[in-house]
């Protein structure tokens, strides 16, 4: 029997506010353990939440980018459950009335779109951090991210396999990313995922046993461990097995899912409206604004930067797929329109050393020290003869290191091409009188003789001549010499 796979995904993205969901307490990362808290995010009895504003426009931002309707008057409610780091022993969340429901995001499958539902999303708090290693018996609690603000955006299972998982992620991340609401560091974790699989015959229609899983900190490993479970479902289906409700617990070393506990269900939450928060009740014209406010996003950006600048689908691709690199090939095409060559140049070398530096997961591009518009300046002195390509990368590698005009680098090093006839004559007679043999070896039929020749003209000339002209010179010579 043939089996597919049936996924939906609920994604916890923290939010870009300054301040926590229900008190003043910072949200910054990285901080020392219990820095940033306060009588309210370490639950004191007694303690008063207050809503943060910022938390509630980022979820309109995020529910109007993904055709959600918004629910005009929402509630926060208590989610109870006993954990070391959730000392108020319940977490404030949002059951019945989310803040956003019925939405939907595009995907985009090799050229063809495909719809997949948002059931809902959420505004709710982070817990705190339970640190088991390095302490001998005791565990340690750090409440930094205690009260830190939460989406939780949940999908319809409408994804058929685990590559469609991975591109509605991304496609989820850079959205959220565009509207400036959330980093998408997964390694850091403003940015995760939980997993609902099963798997049905092909053709039917009815769902089977879903299987949640926890523990997934990179799309690699997403896609991973969907593999996997699909795989393992099948197994046990197919040898007669039953599979039961449960959550499992992605292991990243031995690649395989294991049981965690069986799946809760709501009602084991015991959810009920929290009587400290009022219900949320948002007027029309506070969403207008949020919507005139929207930015152009990414899939609507990827369709004009294939219009307006002629570029092939997967430059457009993957030049929108973060704002900031899109943000800066504008910049850039702004100063010099010539946006393929400038496209090439992201795609190419500003990637490979964002990935050298491990700089590829952070919005660093802000930044960046080859600023867009050197960029533009570099792409033009190359399509005026003024450097070769090969140098241009040379002169790239400078800017890197330190933040000055190609211009001033180009006379700086002295790396203008030589496009001066006179001067490639004098060295390309020089080289012909230097290899007699090679010559003799090129007349005899021996044409890789050329490409040996054009390298020692380039290396006499310190890379610096431009290399049509060399060609072109030493061709004439040598069929010249021929002939005579
Ligand atoms: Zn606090």
């Amino acid at each position: 029997m043939k089996y597919e796979s049936v996924i939906g995904l609920e994604v916890h993205a923290q939010l870009l506010t300054q301040s926590k969901i229900f008190c003043g307490c910072s949200t910054q990362f990285g901080q020392a353990p219990n820095y940033n808290t306060c009588a309210v995010c370490i639950g004191f009895p007694g303690v008063l939440p207050v809503l943060n504003k910022k938390v509630v426009e980022f979820a309109i931002r995020a529910g109007l980018a993904t055709h959600c309707e918004i629910t005009r008057s929402s509630r926060l409610a208590r989610k109870n459950y006993f954990y070391p780091d959730l000392p108020k022993g319940y977490q404030i969340s949002q059951y019945e009335l989310p803040i956003c429901a019925n939405g939907y995001v595009d995907i985009d499958l090799d050229g063809t779109s495909k719809r997949v539902r948002l059931t809902r999303i959420h505004m709710e708090e982070d817990a705190g951090k339970n640190i088991h290693d390095g302490h001998g018996d005791s565990s340690l609690v750090d409440f930094n991210r205690a009260g830190v603000p939460l989406l939780e955006i949940v999908s319809e299972p409408d994804m058929r396999n685990p590559a469609e998982a991975g591109i509605y992620l991304r496609t989820l991340r850079a959205i959220l990313q565009y509207l400036d609401i959330c980093d998408g560091n997964m390694e850091q974790g403003s940015f995760r995922c939980d997993a609902n699989i099963s798997i049905r015959p092909q053709g039917t229609d009815a769902l089977g046993t879903k299987v949640e899983i926890k523990n997934l900190n990179s799309f690699k490993a997403i896609e991973k461990a969907l593999e996997y479970e699909t795989a393992r479902q099948m197994d046990t289906l197919s040898e007669g097995g039953k599979l039961i409700q449960e959550t499992r617990l992605w292991d990243e070393n031995k690649e395989q899912t294991r049981a965690m506990r069986s799946k809760e269900s709501a009602h084991d939450y015991r959810y009920f409206p929290d009587p400290d928060l009022l219900p949320v009740v948002i007027d029309e014209k506070w969403i207008d604004e949020i919507h005139t406010s929207l930015p152009e996003l990414p899939g609507t950006r990827r369709s004009r930067f294939l219009s307006q600048y002629a570029l092939p689908l997967y430059d457009a691709e993957l030049l929108t797929s973060r704002r900031d690199i899109a943000d800066y090939f504008e910049t850039a095409v702004t100063i010099y329109p010539n946006a393929k060559a400038i496209s090439n140049w992201i795609m190419g070398e500003l990637f490979r050393i964002l990935k050298e530096r491990k700089l590829d997961q952070q919005l660093y591009i802000k930044t960046w020290p080859v600023r867009a518009e050197y960029l533009a300046e570099l792409v033009q002195l190359i399509d005026q003869d003024k450097i070769s390509g090969k140098i241009a990368k040379m002169v790239f590698d400078a800017l890197v290191d330190a933040e000055r005009s190609p211009q001033t680098i180009v006379k700086e090093k002295g790396l203008e091409q030589v496009s001066d006839v006179a001067r490639i004559e004098t060295s390309i007679d020089q080289i012909l009188a230097a290899y007699p043999k090679q010559i003799a070896d090129y007349r005899g039929g021996n044409e890789k003789i050329f490409g040996f020749l054009v390298g020692q003209v380039m290396k006499s000339m310190q890379g610096k001549a431009n290399p049509q002209k060399v060609n072109e010179i030493l061709k004439a010579k040598l069929s010249c010499t021929i002939s005579t």
